[in-house]
């Protein structure tokens, strides 16, 4: 007898949610039907021509012209590592910004590439301090790359990525910049920010399903990839070998591209373009205040100072006396609604409600107040 498992019948059928977490976030029916669209394959003409506007889409996006953008078939760790392994050698020193998760799993990449890392630490919920920086650099003139998170998801807390760039150039160093969480969301300007190897994550403010990176490479960083002498430690994210399939000229086999989801990203990196990116940030902005008015009468505050709030992640003190997972488990199961929990320090402290993407719309916002209202009264 052939071993098989007992499947619920009918299927899986997803409940219905409001996606109001750190992402991902809340898809759009537009979305979603250009997933279900036939699988063709990923040398047919007709999906490379896709991928030429794809890749322009994503430039939109980043508000770059580099030639080298386009989407990681892997979730932003993957284009998180992918800038690591192409740009940290064994030996290098990267000055890594941490406050918060994720420039911890910065800290991760640099060592497992052999790096050095310099750890530039600030308070969870504040951004990166540019003077901290710029003192690490004078430590530390050899160091050759800057790593930071232009938006802490853990935190809520936005960095001034245009100054940490400049800083960085000041001492011939490369940047690393995580924007997973900003992309669509606040002003993301590769390009004026002169930033060098760039990520993002198709699955928060872009309101596309999770599974891909979008990512972006300047002129500096790609000849610093082709002019390695040795090769990356990853096969799968090595750069050199990629651009055989997303780079300009020639189209070849590297992997299987995920195209369905790529069908899926470029529509809606055209529901962006169509909004218009200052618009999808105003929109942010408009969504953060009504909520941010409503937390208020309901006298929660925030953890994050005004100046440096995201208006994508807010994250709340959780009230005296109340028990996270119960009020969380509530709002789900009642009311339909995911917020997020605290990480890592901030578990069992905070919450962090997401309004990204297609999540950012004032019915969610209204419904969000509503709920919340109803389980903590
Ligand atoms: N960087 C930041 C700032 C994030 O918020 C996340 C995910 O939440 C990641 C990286 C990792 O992305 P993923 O979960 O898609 O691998």
């Amino acid at each position: 007898m052939l071993m098989s498992p007992e499947i619920t019948p009918g299927g899986y059928t997803p409940p219905e949610r409001r996606l109001l977490g750190p992402g991902p976030s809340d898809i759009s029916t537009r979305v979603l039907q250009a997933l279900a669209k036939p699988t063709i394959g990923y040398l047919d003409p007709s999906f490379v021509g896709m991928m030429e506007e794809l890749k322009a889409l994503l430039r939109y996006s980043f508000q770059t012209r580099n030639a080298l953008t386009f989407p990681v078939s892997g979730p932003g760790s993957a284009g998180m590592e992918m800038c690591f392994v192409n740009l940290v050698n064994p030996g290098d020193k990267v000055i890594v910004c941490r406050n918060g998760v994720f420039g911890g799993r910065m800290v991760e990449n640099v060592e497992r590439c052999g790096g050095i890392p310099v750890i530039v630490d600030d308070v969870w919920g504040t951004p990166v301090d540019p003077q901290k920086v710029a003192d690490a650099f004078r430590q530390h003139p050899d160091a050759c790359v800057l790593a930071f998170v232009h938006a802490e998801t853990s935190t809520g807390a936005l960095s001034d990525a245009d100054t940490l760039c400049r800083i960085a150039r000041e001492h011939d160093a490369l940047t690393i910049v995580d924007t997973v969480t900003s992309l669509g969301g606040v002003p993301v300007l590769v390009d004026q920010w002169r930033a060098d190897a760039v990520y993002s994550g198709s699955q928060k403010c872009l309101s596309c399903t999770p599974g891909l990176s979008p990512i972006t490479f300047s002129e500096r960083a790609v000849d610093t990839v082709k002019g390695r002498n040795r090769k990356s430690q990853s096969w799968f994210l090595d750069l050199n070998l990629l651009l055989g399939y997303w780079g300009e000229t020639t189209r070849t086999y590297h992997h299987t591209a995920p195209t369905n989801s790529l069908y899926a990203l470029h529509e809606a990196l055209r529901v962006l373009q169509q909004e218009g990116l200052e618009n999808a940030w105003a929109r942010h902005r408009s969504n953060h205040l009504a909520l941010k008015a409503g937390l208020a009468e309901l006298g929660i505050e925030f953890v994050v100072a005004e100046d440096a709030r995201l208006p994508q992640v807010n994250s709340i003190h959780i009230p005296g006396g109340l028990d996270d997972k119960q009020v969380r488990g509530a709002l789900l199961q009642q009311h339909g609604i995911e917020i997020g929990a605290g990480l890592g320090a901030l578990a069992g402290k905070i919450w962090r409600i997401g309004l990204m993407g297609y999540s950012s719309r004032v019915e969610n916002v209204i419904a969000c107040l509503n709920a919340m209202e109803s389980v903590l009264m």
